[in-house]
């Protein structure tokens, strides 16, 4: 059972490909480009839309290969904004704008309400998707944002993002203390067990 990780994003991809000892493969590699369209009101429905619209094409293609598809839909939410950017993270600055272009929007946003700080936390929906059936896990990271970008590493928001305990900010730490406390590795963990599962059912279904 091929795992195939329904995400055009980069930084999601080496977070995920760090995280899986499994090997994992970019949707892109075997289908190509795709336009999604994320029209769902939670990040659990729009990861839905992610891993399902790219389980079906993988079907229409047809190659005899059985795949398990995994999506990601995350973002992060400010509770001085009522939440937002949240499910709009990818957008907040506008469609098709880029990391450093959102990033530049929240500190602005920080900036005109005359906050140095404010408390933040990131969502991670994971969906997983197969012929076993469709399934939906969570993982959360709580922090602060600041005004002052600091760092390189990461993706995203990150530079402004300042985790619960820890001083540095995202774009500061290593990549795998962020696996460690992270959204994405807090749901990754859920999402083990069940990809576990399906990959049992196969090999048992295959016996029978
Ligand atoms: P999605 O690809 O539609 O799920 O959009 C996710 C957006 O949320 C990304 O483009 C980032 O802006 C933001 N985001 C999600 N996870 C992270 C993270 O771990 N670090 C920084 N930004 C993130």
């Amino acid at each position: 059972m091929k795992l195939v990780l329904a995400t055009g994003n980069k930084g999601k991809l080496r977070e995920f490909q760090q995280m899986c000892q499994d090997e994992v493969t970019a949707f892109s590699d075997i289908l190509g480009d795709i336009e999604i369209v994320e029209d769902g009101d939670t990040f659990a429905a729009n990861a839905l839309i992610k891993a399902r619209t790219i389980y079906e094409k993988l079907q229409e293609k047809a190659s005899g290969e059985d795949y398990l598809v995994i999506s990601d839909d995350s973002g992060i939410s400010l509770p001085i904004l009522g939440g937002a950017p949240g499910i709009y993270s990818a957008r907040y600055a506008g469609e098709g704008a880029s990391d450093k272009e959102n990033l530049h929007k929240l500190v602005e946003a920080l900036k005109e309400r005359g906050f140095k700080e404010t408390p933040a936390y990131y969502t991670a929906a994971i969906a997983i998707v197969s012929k076993y059936g469709e399934y939906v896990v969570h993982g959360w990271m709580h922090g602060r944002v600041i005004d002052e970008p600091r760092g390189e590493k990461g993706f995203g928001y990150d530079p402004m993002f300042i985790p619960a305990g820890f001083e540095k900010t995202l774009g500061e730490l290593d990549d795998d203390i962020k696996s460690g406390i992270s959204h994405r590795g807090k749901a990754l963990a859920l999402a083990k067990p069940i990809i576990g599962m399906l990959r049992k059912s196969e090999e048992l279904g295959m016996r029978n």
